[in-house]
């Protein structure tokens, strides 16, 4: 038996970096499941 490294695709937080593996990665969620913040996925803007 080999051992091989498996790696799923997940979502991170950019708000609190939290990261999770949903059940159907096709559908992005709305929200981030730790902070509840509807822009997870949007990066902080620098200024
Ligand atoms: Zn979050």
């Amino acid at each position: 038996m080999a051992l091989v490294e498996i790696t799923r695709k997940g979502f991170k937080c950019e708000r609190c970096g939290h990261e999770w593996i949903p059940n159907d990665i096709k559908t992005e969620p709305t929200v981030c499941p730790s902070c509840k913040s509807p822009y997870w996925n949007k990066p902080k803007r620098k200024r």
